[in-house]
């Protein structure tokens, strides 16, 4: 199926009355978007990159200064897993943030990479099931199906399973295969927007030992948490947040390990449980009641990671080779 036009598209889509009045079905967080693609023309444009499972269109909007060279690029993309709300709202913030400003930097915004995945959670809370959601129509997890640091160099795999589940194979999946192609651009700098956490993780993801660029990683992190005020996130690398976890196959390893991009998987939030009960609801787990702070805190260190690229200062790096052995 051939991708379709974006504004007759979005025509087309229910934006039903929900539950959850504080976020955005991805239906209206896209209509946020249709205005600015008509008043800056010159400035942002949307493409369809591909197709999820079910055949929805997988949306990317490029911002861009026309009057200015570019100072570097960035990937910017958001709610790889279902259930994962606050990404996609910031990604959709951000864009609306941005675009009047017209940064001279290439901006590559995805608010939603999974979709089919979101359409369940969408439809759930509708018809008021509390079910969870993470992979995409087929239930992979699109966070595990990269190419890079698949096998793992750890004992744990045996002993909690759980952690290490994998995925049919390398891009096995549209979503993922897509993202692959769009990142072949590449960029300099890539943010996976999830929640939640607090933490800016940085490769590797896959293995407990540094990253060659571990240093460059700790710096862009600390200009972000530094960004964020009194409930900054801190950046770590993924792997070392306990000594038995890994994430192999994850995007941020791929994008560094096979392009040299600079990579961070941002957790937003510290959960939304805020009450008891909270714990019995899954939506709640990952989405506050309330994402204005994240929805702000979010676009602070999009935006100085952005000025860190117009001054220069973050530049992709030349794509390390994968250790060929275990530490
Ligand atoms: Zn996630």
């Amino acid at each position: 199926m051939p991708c379709p036009d974006f504004a007759t598209w979005l025509a087309a889509q229910p934006r039903p009355a929900h539950p959850e009045s504080a976020y955005h079905y991805a239906a209206e967080g896209f209509s946020q978007i249709a205005p600015l693609l008509r008043d800056y023309p010159g400035v942002i444009r949307v493409e369809c990159f591909g197709e999820s499972g079910q055949g929805q269109p997988l949306w990317a909007f490029h911002i861009h200064n026309p009057g200015l060279p570019s100072e570097g690029s960035m990937l910017v993309f958001a709610s790889i897993h279902a259930m994962e709300w606050v990404p996609a709202e910031i990604a959709f913030a951000w864009i609306q943030a941005v675009v009047p400003l017209a940064p001279a930097i290439d901006l590559t915004v995805v608010p939603v990479l999974n979709p089919d995945g979101r359409q369940r959670v969408e439809r759930d809370l509708l018809e008021g099931k509390n079910r969870y959601h993470r992979g995409n129509a087929a239930r992979v997890d699109l966070n595990r199906d990269f190419s890079v640091f698949r096998d793992t160099d750890s004992i744990w795999p045996s002993l909690i399973p759980a952690y290490y589940r994998k995925t049919p194979g390398a891009l096995s999946q549209p979503e993922t295969q897509a993202l692959d192609r769009l990142a072949q651009r590449p960029y300099d700098v890539a943010l996976s927007l999830h929640s939640f956490g607090g933490f800016f993780y940085y490769p590797w993801t896959g293995r407990w030992q540094r990253a060659e660029d571990w240093q460059e990683f700790q710096r862009l992190g600390r200009v972000m948490q530094a960004s964020m005020g009194a409930h900054a996130y801190r950046p770590r690398q993924l792997s070392r947040w306990a000594f038995f976890f890994r994430a192999q196959g994850s995007e941020i390893d791929h994008l560094y390990g096979k392009y040299g991009t600079i990579a961070f998987l941002v957790e937003t939030t510290r959960s939304g449980i805020e009450r008891l009960e909270d714990f019995r609801t899954y939506f709640r787990w990952y989405n506050p009641r309330d994402p204005a702070r994240h929805i702000r805190e979010g676009i602070r260190y999009l935006r100085a990671m952005s000025l860190e690229l117009v001054a220069g200062r973050a530049k992709r790096l030349p794509p390390p080779l994968p250790p060929e052995t275990s530490p």
